[in-house]
């Protein structure tokens, strides 16, 4: 049963996703520019309720506070210093534009980022369903953009629809081998589990406050701004709905 859910969560969470995101790409260009702000609101919201309301106290549960909190800290630089190492893989000029990145390179960070998510979403799911549930649920809501933008970045650096989606979704689909192995060794290991929840919500944390919230920041204006937090709020909302108590 924990096995079909972590399996059918985890293909939401990268196939799933990624057809959501081809969908999203058959709407007209103004459709998408205000639907994806939208989206990214969402999903930080989730981010930050799952990793605040869900993984840090489930850590702390099990582990000493100040021991959780360190890991969440080390995650965080760890989360850094693997962005500056694929930024340097692909920096060839003195200056280059971060937003440069190139077809091959974003697969394989695709493919070691979904895998993670795949880690994420099995060592939820370990511990409660309810937690599973609201980590996959953030999975999937910074997928979907997510995938958007990686469409976009291929379809720019010269892939055709068809080989843009083929490739999209080898990359992504790495979120479920990772939660099968994660599922069949952390249950023989589950003294890690609060380890990896740490990690887990550095991630979540990190995603959502360097990757999403900047774009956010892009659009100016009130109503905006107003729109923006609105959705933030009810995808903080969405994950507190799994761990009230
Ligand atoms: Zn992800
Ligand atoms: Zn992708």
């Amino acid at each position: 049963m924990l096995l079909a859910l972590i399996t059918a969560f985890s293909l939401l969470g990268s196939v799933g996703a990624i057809a959501f995101a081809g969908v999203f790409l058959l709407f007209p260009e103004r459709t998408r520019a205000s639907l994806i702000p939208g989206l990214i609101s969402y999903a930080s919201g989730t981010l930050l309720g799952a990793a605040f309301l869900g993984l840090i106290p489930n850590a702390i549960d099990r582990l000493e506070a100040a021991t959780v909190l360190q890991f969440v800290l080390a995650g965080v630089l760890l989360f850094f210093v693997l962005e500056k190492l694929i930024l340097w893989h692909h920096c060839h000029n003195e200056e280059c534009e971060v937003r440069e990145t190139s077809g091959p390179l974003l697969l394989i960070g695709d493919a070691v980022h979904n895998f993670v998510d795949g880690v994420i979403i099995a060592a939820a799911f370990i511990i409660s369903v309810p937690l599973g549930i609201s980590a996959a649920l953030a999975v999937i809501a910074h997928e979907i953009p997510q995938e958007v933008g990686d469409f976009g970045v291929l379809l720019d650096s010269g892939y055709k629809k068809e080989r843009a989606f083929l490739l999209n979704t080898l990359s992504g689909i790495t979120t479920v081998p990772g939660a099968l192995l994660a599922y069949f060794y952390l249950r023989e290991v589950q003294g890690l589990i609060p380890y990896i929840m740490a990690l887990s919500a550095a991630s979540f944390v990190y995603i959502a406050m360097v990757d999403l919230i900047p774009a956010l920041h892009r659009k100016a204006g009130i109503a905006a701004g107003v729109r923006q937090f609105a959705l933030m709020l009810a995808g903080v909302a969405t994950i507190t709905l799994f761990h009230l108590h």
